[in-house]
């Protein structure tokens, strides 16, 4: 079984993002970039279930510019076997990665296309579930456990109420939760490794897909600021203070 890992690169986790000053968007400009956190999970979970002999290869694929290659390497130095880089300047909306992921689906026929539940950028939440709906294939999303089942698979979900283990036939499209595993670091010999390893590169137009965007972005703006706190010198300091603003 082969399983394809979708990896996005998306603005450092630790970077706090700026708005540009005419509200059009994030400012990218010299800004470190990384893997999506949630795919990093899902590059870990594919390599755990190939360490376990339940899958025979693991294909990491990005839809994004050429600098999209060092987080392809990244996965390839986690351990992934090949990679695939969808190159575009544009950027791509949830809704055409998901046909460009279906129709790499088509090619590899993976059994498992194991994503991020969200890309941290733009929180959108959509791919996978757009990739199960055009693969017409089931998806067990937020998963904080994944084992293989036969010819199926099975997923405990984060819900609200708790977990939800739902089994899935194979193929199947499965998306990742913090609490699924811990990634591992690449080590430098494997960082060297990863960079004799195959990376093909393709473009949406190979696969039949027009990226132009669908969705105008309004307006973007910087969270409002948050006011300052203040200290009280007792409980009943406290209480009086959440009385007078009508809290309690
Ligand atoms: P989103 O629906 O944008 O929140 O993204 C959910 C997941 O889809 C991510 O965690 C990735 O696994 C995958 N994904 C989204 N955009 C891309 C992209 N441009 N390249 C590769 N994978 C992507």
């Amino acid at each position: 079984m082969k399983i394809l890992v979708p990896v996005k690169r998306v603005i450092d986790y630790n970077v706090k993002p700026r708005v540009k000053s005419d509200g059009s968007g994030v400012d990218l400009a010299n800004v470190k970039m990384s893997m999506n956190p949630f795919d990093e999970i899902a590059v870990e979970e594919a390599l755990r279930l190939k360490e376990a002999g339940k899958a025979e290869e693991v294909i990491a694929v990005s839809i994004g510019p050429a600098k999209a290659q060092e987080t392809l390497r990244t996965a390839l130095a986690m351990g992934a076997d090949r990679a695939i880089l969808v190159e575009t300047d544009e950027a791509v909306e949830p809704l055409a990665v998901a046909k460009i992921l279906k129709a790499i689906a088509a090619d590899e026929e993976p059994g498992i296309v194991m994503l991020g539940k969200q890309a941290i950028d733009d929180d959108s939440n959509q791919t996978g579930q757009m990739l199960a709906a055009l693969m017409e294939r089931p998806q067990g999303t937020f998963a904080s456990k994944v084992e293989i089942d036969g010819d199926g698979v099975s997923v405990t979900r984060e819900v609200d109420g708790g977990l939800e283990t739902v089994k899935l036939t194979l193929p199947a499209i499965v998306t990742t939760d913090l609490r699924l595993n811990e990634p591992r670091y690449a080590s430098l010999p494997n960082i060297m490794k990863a960079k004799k390893k195959p990376l093909d590169t393709k473009t949406p137009a190979d696969y039949g897909v027009d990226v132009a965007p669908r969705l105008t972005t309004t307006n973007v703006s910087e969270p409002p600021v948050r006011q300052a706190g203040e200290i009280v010198e007792d409980v009943d300091a406290l209480v009086a203070k959440l009385k007078a603003l009508g809290a309690i």
